[in-house]
């Protein structure tokens, strides 16, 4: 599309009439492409330290700022993105959470009784856990990791639905509702399927010049740099690789439409691990009951504990205390971070490891892996990134506020007439 064109839209845009839309119609017909498109592709702990060293396009999309995480993992993050909230109002905190009473694990004491050597075994457990979600009818991610069986029934599982589609989040709306009850077409990838083929099915999407919004799935990044940290030389490689895809998506979306803004998103960053501890035997060899005393769930950087004796918390809450490598998280910290933490569903108390440090084994894994994530927002090695061929407003500082720049770049579209637009 012409720059003359271009310039033209944007000044159709802020006319805001509808007369203007009929002129936005017929310009498409000249042109022969669609007008506008926006690809926001999603690079699973592509954080800004490991922006800022690789770079991303960095001709193509000048424009990057440093964007705050939430506290948590991927399934506290992956909501706040697609909902622009935070997940005290959302509602998605832990996958795993303190439920004795809906746990859907319940079987699953008698197949502790079964030697652990087989279902320590991470392939195992990974087909068990498909087995799971397919006769339960789980649509979201669902992984087992490494809860050992006799402690899976005290917990339920956050995630049974996909988020993805719409009506997937337990409060509030995402991005993907908001595009159906705006009646504007978009594409979301689907998460199940490889990279490669998430890229095509989305070029495939683009192609047909009748999306606005395409939001493409690149997860792989995450799992790299947790088994090799983020130094080595194949995350360069994966970059350059993603950097390859990019540039694809782009160039066939210029192809049918006049305008495409490009935003490449992430929803934490990565820290090189550096030690571990072994906190499950210090709690152990405090002579409390697993089950009647305390109950903890053991994150691969936090530990959470539930109390139906309330005399074991500060048995365990002295242990803590005590150990060097991290430290107790306030109710006061919690509520900062946007944790639902009052109804505590999520712990009663919660322990945080510093930066680098592993709980090992921790119920998420039984070995110290290289890299690392959901340390204190905080930490330098913490924060996600945007990445754009638009420029960032100020005001987006957080990863909850990139739902704001998908709407800003819908805005055009919204109730199908032609709103404010620069
Ligand atoms: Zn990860």
């Amino acid at each position: 599309m012409s720059e003359v064109l271009r310039t033209h839209t944007n000044h159709i845009g802020q006319l805001k009439t509808k007369r203007d839309s009929t002129i936005l119609v017929s310009e498409k017909k000249k042109s022969g492409k669609s007008d506008k498109i926006a690809i926001y592709t999603f690079v699973d702990a592509f954080g800004w330290e490991v922006y800022k060293k690789y770079g991303f396009l960095n001709k193509l999309m000048p424009n990057a700022k440093r964007l705050e995480t939430t506290f948590g993992f991927s399934s506290a993050a992956d909501p706040s993105i697609l909902t622009g909230r935070y997940p005290d109002e959302h509602g998605h905190w832990s996958a795993f959470y303190y439920e004795p009473n809906t746990s859907p694990f319940k079987p699953f004491k008698y197949l502790s009784m079964l030697p652990g050597i087989i279902f320590d075994r991470w392939r195992v457990r990974h087909w068990l856990s498909k087995f799971i979600k397919f006769a339960y009818g789980y649509t979201g991610y669902f992984e087992l990791y490494s809860v050992p069986f006799a402690k899976l029934p005290q917990f339920d599982y956050l995630e049974k639905r996909d988020y993805f589609v719409p009506g997937g989040i337990l409060k509030t709306d995402t991005i993907f509702d908001w595009c159906v009850e705006q009646k504007i077409p978009y594409y979301c990838s689907n998460w199940r399927h490889s990279e490669e083929t998430v890229v095509e099915e989305n070029k495939a999407e683009i192609r047909k010049g009748e999306i606005k919004l395409a939001y493409v799935y690149l997860p792989r990044l995450d799992g790299l740099m947790h088994t090799v940290g983020t130094n080595d030389i194949k995350v360069n490689e994966k970059i350059r690789w993603l950097e390859d895809q990019v540039t694809d998506l782009y160039d066939t979306a210029k192809e049918h439409y006049d305008d495409v803004s490009l935003y490449v998103i992430s929803d934490h960053g990565m820290a090189n691990v550096r030690g571990s501890i072994d906190l499950i035997k210090k709690i152990e060899s405090l002579g409390l009951n697993y089950g009647s005393d305390y109950i903890a769930m053991y994150d691969s950087t936090m530990a959470r504990f539930w109390f139906p004796n309330p005399d074991a918390r500060s048995v365990i809450e002295g242990c803590l205390e005590k150990i060097p490598e991290g430290s107790l998280v306030s109710n006061q910290e919690l509520e900062k971070m946007h944790v639902p933490y009052q109804d505590a569903k999520f712990g009663e108390l919660f322990f945080l490891m510093d930066p680098g440090l592993l709980i090992n084994p921790s119920y998420m894994g039984l070995k110290v892996i290289p890299g690392m994530h959901g340390y204190h927002p905080n930490d330098k090695d913490s924060f996600a990134s945007i990445i754009s061929n638009r420029p960032i407003p100020d005001e987006i500082k957080s990863i909850t506020d990139i739902r704001k720049t998908m709407q800003k770049e819908l805005e055009m579209y919204a109730h199908g007439t032609v709103h404010a637009y620069q």
